[in-house]
């Protein structure tokens, strides 16, 4: 690794952590260590590191909650960098129903601010676990609705730079589709901007705790995952289709089909990236043969 802790401190004021255990950032609860894990707080300071590990040719992967990521056993060479700091603020103008929302910021925060302001429309966020960037990076949601449909704009820095220029993308140039944006692969998402709706705090705390018990009754909430593994292919689920090749249960060492549902991999305590990845190709050898269909990833595998 061409970068010292002490490079690294000169520009950030975060945490630095080296060799630092991928299983600790991720909600999978899995993957080998990153050569650098650091914490950035400031625009400014996003900006140094993105300019000195340019310059050095250092690769890094800016990450959030690690809810949709299953890290590979030998981590990640380079930098990973997850947005603290300013990048979990909110602002609110309740006169164009707008907020302003760094891209770190939890997503249930932003739901619960959001309410304390009376503001709806984000209910279909509750219960998912990621930030607000990489919720939109992901358009994620559910049947009742995908982020990018309340999405106004999103303010990207560019990695590849020079001069890494804070960019506003408007909404009419973004494209949500399923389980994806255009955004381009080399931005940073830093903020977004969200239209929401004036709505009764009440109301909106009370649809949410609904959806919140319906999870609870009909995913693994709590155990080690990354939510649904696979993409639902055209009219179909994956979930079922996993179901009926009769994989609830199936487990390859530490990583098992969920029995409460089958497009959940669990983590049971000790899985490796490498069971989990074998359990992938066994659902998606098994699907094949019986329904003829191609299961394709939702989680972003990454690392070496
Ligand atoms: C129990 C559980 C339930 C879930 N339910 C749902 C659900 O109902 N619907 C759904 O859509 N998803 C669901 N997920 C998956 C996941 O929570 C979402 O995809 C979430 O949006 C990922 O956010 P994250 O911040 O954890 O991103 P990460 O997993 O950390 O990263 C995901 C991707 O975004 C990129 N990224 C992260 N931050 C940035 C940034 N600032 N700029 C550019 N790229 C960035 C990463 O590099 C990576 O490629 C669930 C996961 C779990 C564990």
């Amino acid at each position: 690794m061409m970068i010292s802790r002490f490079e690294i401190s000169k520009v950030v004021t975060g945490k630095i952590l080296q060799s630092e255990p991928m299983y600790k950032h991720t909600t999978f609860g899995i993957g080998g260590p990153c050569d650098f894990y650091i914490e950035v707080k400031t625009i400014e300071e996003l900006r140094e590191v993105i300019r000195t590990t340019n310059e050095k040719g250092i690769p890094c992967l800016v990450i959030g909650f690690g809810s949709n990521i299953l890290v590979k056993d030998k981590g990640i060479r380079g930098i990973v960098i997850r947005l603290t700091g300013s990048f979990c603020d909110l602002s609110f103008d309740l006169k164009k129903k707008s907020v302003i929302a760094g891209g770190g910021c939890a997503l249930p925060v932003f739901i619960k601010k959001c309410i304390n302001h009376g503001l709806g429309g984000m209910e279909f966020l509750a219960g998912i676990p990621g930030t607000v960037a990489g919720a939109v990076i992901m358009n994620a949601g559910t049947k009742d609705g995908s982020i990018g449909s309340i999405v106004k704009s999103v303010t990207v820095m560019d990695k590849k730079g020079p001069p890494w220029r804070i960019k506003k993308i408007d909404g009419k140039s973004l494209k949500f589709s399923y389980r994806s944006s255009n955004i381009p692969k080399d931005n940073i998402i830093v903020s977004a901007e969200f239209i929401l709706k004036k709505k009764n705090k009440n109301e909106t705390a009370k649809r949410i705790g609904k959806l919140i018990k319906g999870r609870i009754k009909t995913q693994p909430v709590g155990s080690y995952n990354a939510g649904c593994v696979f993409r639902n292919p055209a009219d179909d689920y994956a979930s079922r289709l996993i179901d009926k090749s009769g994989l609830k249960g199936v487990s390859v060492g530490g990583a098992i089909v969920s029995d409460m549902h089958a497009n959940y991999i669990n983590n049971t305590g000790d899985a490796t990236a490498d069971d989990v990845i074998k359990l992938i190709k066994k659902i998606q050898k098994k699907v094949k043969k019986k329904f003829s269909k191609n299961l394709e990833l939702e989680i972003k595998i990454v690392g070496e």
